[in-house]
C-alpha cells in the first residue's frame, strides 16, 4: 500500500501542472523506426524534454519509485502500460508523474482533444509506416529507395522523367494504401529501365537508326496510335508507322474516338522535325479512318 505524496488516492489534482506528452515510438519488423511523428508530436517531446532538463527533476513510476523517464511505461493512476502518456510536473518534489490518456482526462477535467490530435496524427505516420513495409513485402523496395534517393542534377531528362513516375505511383501508393498488379508490373519494368539505363538508351538509339525516314509532303499514312493527348490546342494523338517513324499532330474529327493501339490511315502535310528525321509533325488531317481497333485485354 503506498503511502506517498504522490499515490492515487493521495494526490492533489491542482498541484500537479500539465507539461506534454510523450509517445514511446514502436519498431516495425524490419528494424526501422520513424524518427518523427510529425511537428505536434515532437513539440510534445521536445517540451518535456526541456522542462526536464530546466528542472532535473526525477520521474516517479507506478509503484513511487523514482526511475530514468525511458523505464515509465505504466499509467502513474493504474497502472496499465502506455504508449501515449501525459506527463504531469508536482513543483515542491521536483518529480513528474506519467499518466494514461484516460486517467489524464480526469486530472485535466475532460480536455482531451489534444489527445485526440496526437493520436490521430501518430496513427496517420503508423499507416505510413506500414504502407512503407508493404512495399517491402511487394518486392519494390529497391524502386522505393531509388525514387526517394536526391536528384543527380546531370542525369539524362527521359531518365529522371522515368523515375518521377516511379516515385509517383509509390507515392500514391503510401497516401492511399493502394496499387493494382498491373502498376507493380509497370514499376519493376520502369525500374529495369533505369537500372540498366545505358543498354536500354542504345537499344531505343539503335531502334531508331533502324527506321525509316518520316515522310515530308502531304501524304496518306497509316499508324498506330501510341497517345492520345488532350491539350490546350485541341486532342493530339502520337502515332507510329510500323518502318519505325513516329508522328504528332492534331487528332482528326471523324476518328475522336481513337484508342491507344489502333490503326488508323489518314492524309495530311508532314514535316520531320528539325533534329529528327524519324519524326514529324503533320497538319491538316483529312479522309481519317480507323483501320483496326485496339484489343481490349483488361478492363479497369
Ligand atoms: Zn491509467
Amino acid at each position: 500500500m503506498r503511502t506517498d505524496i504522490h499515490s492515487p488516492s493521495k494526490l492533489v489534482a491542482k498541484d500537479y501542472g500539465f507539461v506534454g506528452i510523450l509517445y514511446s515510438k514502436k519498431g516495425n519488423r524490419q528494424g526501422r523506426t520513424r524518427d518523427s511523428y510529425g511537428k505536434l508530436v515532437d513539440l510534445h517531446i521536445a517540451r518535456v524534454q526541456e522542462h526536464q532538463e530546466r528542472t532535473l527533476g526525477k520521474f516517479v513510476n507506478h509503484k513511487g519509485e523514482c526511475t530514468a523517464k525511458k523505464s515509465v511505461d505504466c499509467c502513474h493512476v493504474c497502472g496499465t502500460h502506455i504508449r501515449y502518456k501525459a506527463v504531469f510536473y508536482h513543483a515542491r518534489t521536483n518529480e513528474y508523474l506519467v499518466v494514461g490518456f484516460d486517467c489524464a482526462s480526469k486530472l485535466l477535467h475532460g480536455n482531451t482533444a489534444l489527445f485526440a490530435k496526437i493520436k490521430e496524427q501518430v496513427k496517420k505516420y503508423n499507416t505510413k509506416d506500414k504502407t512503407v513495409e508493404t512495399i517491402y513485402e511487394c518486392g519494390l523496395g529497391e524502386a522505393y529507395e531509388m525514387a526517394n534517393a536526391p536528384v543527380d542534377p546531370d542525369e539524362a531528362p527521359q531518365l529522371r522523367k522515368k523515375k518521377q513516375i516511379i516515385a509517383d505511383i509509390l507515392g500514391r501508393f503510401v497516401t492511399y494504401g493502394k496499387i493494382s498488379d498491373k502498376q507493380i508490373k509497370f514499376v519493376e519494368s520502369l525500374l529495369g529501365q533505369v537500372k540498366n539505363w545505358d543498354r536500354y538508351e542504345a537499344a531505343q538509339k539503335a531502334e531508331k537508326e533502324k527506321s525509316a525516314d518520316a515522310p515530308e509532303d502531304r501524304v496518306e499514312v497509316q499508324v498506330t496510335v501510341l497517345k492520345v493527348k488532350d491539350t490546350d490546342w485541341g486532342t493530339k494523338v502520337f502515332a507510329k508507322h510500323e518502318s519505325g517513324w513516329t508522328c504528332w499532330g492534331t487528332l482528326p474529327r471523324e476518328i475522336e474516338t481513337a484508342f491507344k493501339g489502333d490503326v488508323i490511315q489518314f492524309t495530311a502535310r508532314f514535316k520531320q522535325a528539325d533534329n529528327d528525321s524519324k519524326h514529324a509533325f503533320f497538319s491538316r488531317p483529312t479522309k481519317a479512318l480507323t483501320l483496326k481497333e485496339a484489343e481490349v485485354t483488361e478492363v479497369n
